[in-house]
């Protein structure tokens, strides 16, 4: 247990570091309060970090606690993938996994002790009648005709609710609080509504479903939580949760603490537009790697411990902001150069025929596999006549600035030899076909000759006999404008649409055979890539997770 102060302490751990002091209380309880509504976010890992972060700094506990209060949209598909998202971020629940679902007795019994308390009461009137007479922030609400019901009649009303006499929306149950409070909130909200829905935990059980709001505080009271943490949009719920709090016999007390969320440029965060996304086929899932998901940017290549990290780096405050997507894609490539093996790939291939070397020959090479693992050693990489090159880094009629490969120029070929570009051979089109090259024996290793030479540039090759074939998938930022939701516009209109470029014919290096799905590996001077699930026996794929520097804001001119 850690409570020594720190310099870099966010006003929540700050907080909690008080109460310990005070003796308020002697343990910290959080809790992570999914809807299964969806997959989860980025701007959900944030919350993650924060909430499983403190039970783990302060030897407390995290719960995770599905507030499943809406069958309609609810799904156990969405409970497994946000199972299995908050374990690949690097959290347990232990045994504190919960489902506001196991509380709907109790709060049945709940909203029976408000009735006969005079606290809640059966409203008739329609959703639109509702909405009219709650007025608004300027002007005060009205009472609804059937507010002052007889304490019988409603206790009558609402068991009938809940056999399912009545039909879906015809009758509510509301808190009877004051239709005149200052805070929207407080002027008496739907507590429990009629869902005629089978719901993926309790079946059919139920006709009637609490609100959200008539749920999640108790749930966290009822959990021992001491702390409860949300964002600010829940600030001005805050004061309907204290008088539940107040008026109900709860067995604890959560203080809850509001702070910022996360939000990204290029990014859309909202579950419902992640959903549209994903039903309407712009993407190809909800782990496509182009979606801010936890399932996405896995399958993209981000390590959990970039993601965790990006979190630390952006802290916990209150104020609203939107980070810089360059940010996070700093802390996958921190990560990922200190842990990816290093291989070469050619992406877009020009093939290359180094005359002066023996028809069967094969020469293996030794190459780093880590410059920043020096422990991991070497791997070999084959050597022979037929190379393959980047079409990139080769130019017929070059700039004075051009140092790669030329008519007449020589370049080290990585770990291999100086090598010369003799003759370009083209098709009839002037497309061309291969450069004839020459090697210079003396170069061995890459090294340099003993006359002196030197050469400017060293450029990666895969030979050609030994190349694997590969499929590479190359992402950019699914919205082409920095903020996607701004503006009157349809946040469809800024999807980028060059997000998505595939590659059929890259030739990677042979040592690659052995790269597993989801490993993510470096291909020298291109970038980091992750091993996609759809590689086959006989194909793999590649995803780009993120180019070696953020080229990007250069080339949009930023
Ligand atoms: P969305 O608005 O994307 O639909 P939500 O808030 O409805 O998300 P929940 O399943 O209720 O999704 O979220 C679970 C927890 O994650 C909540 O405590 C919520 O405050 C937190 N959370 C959701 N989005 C963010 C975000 N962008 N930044 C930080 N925390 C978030
Ligand atoms: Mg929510």
């Amino acid at each position: 247990m850690s409570t020594a102060a720190s310099p870099s302490k966010d006003f929540i751990r700050e907080i909690i570091d008080q109460d310990l002091t005070t003796g308020k209380h002697d343990g910290t309880v959080t809790r992570f309060p999914p809807e299964p509504n969806g997959y989860l976010h980025i701007g959900h890992a944030k919350s993650i970090c924060l909430n499983f972060g403190i039970a783990q700094e302060y030897g407390g506990r995290c719960h995770l606690r599905f507030d499943d209060t809406n069958p309609t949209k609810e799904d156990v598909e969405y409970v497994d993938s946000i199972k299995e998202d908050i374990h690949w971020l690097g959290f347990d629940w232990g045994d504190h996994l919960y489902f506001a679902s196991d509380y709907f007795d109790k709060l049945y019994e709940w909203a029976l002790h408000l009735i006969k308390e005079g606290k809640a009461y059966v409203d008739d009137q329609s959703s639109e009648e509702m909405r009219a007479g709650r007025g608004d922030l300027q002007t005060p609400g009205t009472d609804s005709p059937f507010r002052d019901r007889p304490v019988e009649e409603n206790l009558d009303l609402f068991q009938r609710m809940k056999e399912g006499e009545f039909e879906d929306g015809s009758r509510v149950l509301r808190a009877r609080i004051d239709m005149a409070h200052p805070n929207l909130n407080m002027r008496d909200p739907v507590l429990y509504r009629i869902v005629d829905a089978v719901h993926h935990r309790t079946g059919d059980a139920w006709k009637i479903y609490p609100m959200y709001d008539f749920t999640h505080g108790q749930s966290d009271a009822l959990e021992y939580v001491t702390h409860s943490l949300c964002t600010l949009e829940f600030e001005n719920h805050r004061p309907l949760y204290d008088w539940f709090l107040d008026n109900l016999p709860v067995p604890s007390r959560p203080r809850q603490i509001e702070f910022s969320r996360l939000n990204l440029n290029y990014t859309v965060m909202s579950k419902r537009k992640l959903l549209q996304l994903v039903t309407d086929g712009y993407v190809s899932g909800w782990d496509d790697p182009r979606m801010p998901t936890i399932s996405g940017i896995r399958r993209r290549g981000y390590p959990a411990e970039a993601i965790r990290s990006f979190c630390k780096t952006i802290g916990i405050t209150k104020f609203k902001s939107t980070n810089d997507i360059a940010l996070l894609e700093s802390s996958v490539r921190e990560v990922l150069n200190r842990d990816a093996k290093r291989y070469m790939a050619v992406l877009d291939p020009i093939k290359v025929v180094i005359t002066n070397y023996p028809v069967d020959q094969v020469e293996e090479f030794d190459a780093v596999i880590n410059p920043e693992d020096p422990e991991l050693g070497t791997r070999k990489v084959p050597f022979s006549r037929e190379l393959y090159i980047e079409r990139a880094d080769f130019m017929e009629d070059p700039p004075k600035k051009f140092f790669r490969l030329a008519p007449g120029k020589e370049v080290r070929f990585r770990c291999a030899y100086f090598i010369r570009c003799d003759e370009v051979i083209k098709d009839d089109d002037g497309e061309i076909l291969e450069l004839r090259c020459t090697f210079d024996p003396e170069t061995r290793g890459g090294e340099n000759p003993p006359d002196g030479r030197k050469v400017k540039a060293t450029i990666h090759w895969v030979s050609a006999p030994h190349a694997l074939d590969a499929e590479v998938r190359l992402y950019d930022r699914l919205f082409a404008t920095e903020d996607p939701d701004g503006g009157d516009g349809d946040f469809l209109d800024h999807l980028n649409p060059d997000s998505l470029e595939i590659i059929s014919n890259a030739k990677l290096e042979p040592n690659l055979a052995s790269a597993e799905t989801g490993e993510t590996v470096q291909f020298e001077r291109l970038g980091y890539f992750a091993v996609d699930p759809d590689s086959k026996e006989d194909g793999i794929v590649f995803n780009r997770t993120v180019g070696l520097r953020d080229s990007w804001a250069k080339a949009k001119g930023k």
